[in-house]
């Protein structure tokens, strides 16, 4: 199937960044589509406590709702499929090729403009049982997030690498019981690192990892190979994210050394009407941000619109 109208806007991605920027420009009349893959990193968000509005807090399928909905007042809606290839035409449109969850080319959607907002993934260790955790919701990734809810507990962070060190420093604002957990047999740290940790009191923890559960009082365990196993009120992973940078890559968009698009203020890329938002754009993956930044995207993709 074939859609040859010319689009204003298309977003690649219905996270709250992109859903965001699609009620934005609906509200600036603007012809937009989105298209959306279905797995919103918002989805993982168990309950959020520091999103401004909800004093009780509210969890990612919530506000990913509530955010639909506005979409849909605003006449708005979001077409599933992914995004498998765009490219810049020589008259300056973009085009997008869409596929199916089963992989199958459905249509190829022109637009003025893109936006992509296709966020991060989570880069979780290899164990048994972390994605019947993740599905529980009891793995943390940002304490700026929910350190604040850990505070005083056992947290167990499992990294590698000096980055592990920053983020148990970090920490230290919540609870001064910390864990670096390291289960690749070790955590790839230098003498003086592991000399800081002891300095910091921070203890460590390191093993071939076998596996990751809850118990019935719903402390998490890490269990190495060797039978060896420590119970912790929060695990954290900090093993960086893979930014889903793909498309950009495709056509030559700067990113810097961790993969995140390089944006101007409007947060338009390097190409002429390709602008990126959200976790995608920048580090501080927080709902905030991500929603702030569709603001602007959306008012400078309709300025640049009318001129
Ligand atoms: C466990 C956890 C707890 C968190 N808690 C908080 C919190 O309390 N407060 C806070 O501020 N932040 C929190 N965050 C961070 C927050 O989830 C992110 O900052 C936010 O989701 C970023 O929104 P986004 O729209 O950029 O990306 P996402 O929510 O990841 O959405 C991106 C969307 O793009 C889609 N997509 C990707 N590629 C394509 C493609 N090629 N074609 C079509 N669609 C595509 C994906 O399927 C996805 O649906 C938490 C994150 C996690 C994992």
């Amino acid at each position: 199937m074939s859609n040859r109208d010319v689009l204003d806007c298309l977003i690649i991605g219905a996270g709250p960044a992109g859903l965001t920027a699609g009620i934005n420009l609906r509200r600036f009349f603007r012809q937009v589509r989105i298209v959306d893959a279905g797995a919103p990193r918002a989805a993982l968000i168990p309950r959020s406590h520091n999103y401004p509005g909800f004093p009780e807090g509210i969890t990612g399928f919530e506000l990913l709702d509530l955010l639909n909905e506005q979409l849909v007042a605003n006449d708005g809606s979001v077409t599933p499929g992914t995004v498998t290839n765009l490219q810049r035409a020589a008259d300056g449109h973009f085009i997008a090729e869409l596929a199916s969850s089963d992989g199958q080319p459905t249509e190829t959607i022109e637009a003025q403009i893109v936006l992509l907002a296709t966020g991060v993934v989570d880069v979780d260790p290899v164990l048994e049982g972390i994605e019947a955790l993740k599905e529980k919701r009891l793995v943390h990734y940002c304490p700026i997030c929910d350190g604040f809810e850990c505070t005083d507990t056992r947290i167990g962070i499992v990294t590698y690498g000096e980055h592990g060190v920053r983020e148990a420093l970090f920490m230290k604002n919540y609870s001064t019981n910390l864990v670096l957990v390291g289960v690749e047999g070790d955590l790839g740290l230098t003498p003086k690192a592991m000399a800081q940790l002891e300095r910091e009191d921070i203890e460590v923890f390191v093993g071939q990892g076998r596996r990751a559960y809850a118990d019935e009082q719903g402390a998490v365990h890490i269990e190495m190979t060797d039978g060896r196993d420590e119970a912790f009120d929060a695990l954290y992973c900090a093993l960086g994210t893979r930014v889903r940078n793909d498309l950009a890559a495709g056509l030559g968009v700067r990113h810097d050394e961790g993969g995140y698009l390089v944006v101007d203020d409007h947060m338009q890329t390097g190409i002429e009407g390709l602008y990126a938002i959200g976790d995608l754009s920048n580090r501080l993956n927080q709902l905030t941000v991500a929603t702030g930044q569709a603001s602007i995207a959306a008012t400078a993709i309709h300025n640049r619109l009318r001129r």
